[in-house]
């Protein structure tokens, strides 16, 4: 798997179609940008192929810069080409995209630690990866530290942030270590209020001269943390409104994101004995009975949570989850180096 290295945006940006993506970009590749300010911007964007306001946020850029100085470098990486032409998160041979910032012996796993290593040695100002949802999502960014910078990152971007460990292999965890790091959730490809929020947050990012030291006042952030996320058993039929299927949730599943819901909330009905739903924290510890019990046929919370990043799509809950369950927390204050 070839990175291809470039310095400059391609003209042909302006009028690209995800689906004509290796016509400018034929392999995974990394264009550097110089700007004013030294130390890179660095932008993770198309690591999940059918996720495309990160391309429209490149195409502004484009657009914006092309005669103008950039005020910050900036060092982006363009991720998964064949994915994104054909319309999906990753191919079936490839692992997913967003799953290959730790160990690994895959020829994605060699491409991801390439770019680590190339941003490591350029001291990285700040890391932003823009994603999308394909459930209903409000717009939110999500953060793997409680460091102030970080949290200044994820108000800038919307009043909705989420801390996470789990997955734990994301491109945001691994560049949490190296510097303030956000995952952008800009609601659904072609939403225009992700994509503004976005480019914004690029635009501001890319102007500030350093973060502030104090943590964000607590008004201008609600912050949820992931606790586990939620698995269809892998041999368990399930569907979405009236079906035949061994599992059935209601159609309206994807309301309930980021709404708080008491124990006792039905999550679905089942026709089998067992549970076909698993709830595992980041390191894979069963966290099933902590959260969910099945009674009569019911499957149903054990205790207060909120759910986030439920979709409705059967080939994204096969390749990546049902959801995430989160409770809210408060924003850290004192010693802000924790
Ligand atoms: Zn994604």
């Amino acid at each position: 798997m070839h990175l291809d290295q470039i310095d400059h945006l391609p003209a042909q940006l302006s009028t690209l179609h995800p689906d004509a993506l290796r016509s400018v970009f034929p392999n995974p590749t990394l264009i550097r940008l110089a700007g004013t300010r030294p130390a890179p911007l660095f932008l993770s964007v198309l690591l999940h192929g059918n996720e495309t306001t990160s391309l429209d946020v490149l195409k502004h850029l484009q657009r914006r810069y092309e005669t103008a100085p950039l005020p910050r470098s900036l060092m982006i990486f363009v991720g998964n080409v064949w994915a994104t032409e054909r319309g999906v998160r990753h191919m079936p041979d490839q692992p997913d995209f967003n799953r290959i910032w730790a160990s690994g012996d895959t020829p994605a796993h060699a491409l991801a630690r390439q770019v680590h290593a190339a941003a490591m040695a350029a001291c990285p100002f700040a890391s932003i990866d823009i994603h999308n949802n394909t459930g209903t999502n409000p717009v939110y960014g999500c953060i793997n530290a409680l460091r102030p910078a970080d949290l200044h990152l994820a108000s800038l971007f919307a009043p909705l942030g989420v801390y996470y460990l789990n997955p734990a292999t994301t491109q945001s965890i691994a560049f949490s270590k190296l510097c303030p790091a956000i995952t952008l959730e800009c609601g659904r490809s072609g939403d225009v209020e992700g994509l503004m929020a976005a480019v914004e947050l690029v635009e501001t990012v890319m102007r500030l001269d350093r973060f502030p030291d104090r943590h964000p006042v607590s008004h201008a952030l609600r912050l949820f943390e992931t606790l586990g996320r939620v698995d269809v058993a892998a041999d368990c039929s399930f569907c979405f409104g009236p079906g035949h299927a061994a599992l059935q949730f209601d159609s309206d599943m994807e309301d309930l994101n980021f709404r708080l819901l008491p124990a006792g909330t039905c999550l679905a009905r089942t026709s089998e004995a067992r549970l076909p739903l698993t709830v595992r924290d980041e390191h894979g510890t069963d966290l099933t009975r902590d959260f969910l019990t099945v009674n009569a046929g019911q499957i149903r919370l054990r205790r207060d949570v909120t759910p986030a990043m439920i979709t409705t799509n059967l080939l994204n809950i096969r390749q990546d989850c049902l959801c995430y369950l989160m409770v809210e927390r408060d924003i850290p204050t004192g010693d802000p180096s924790v």
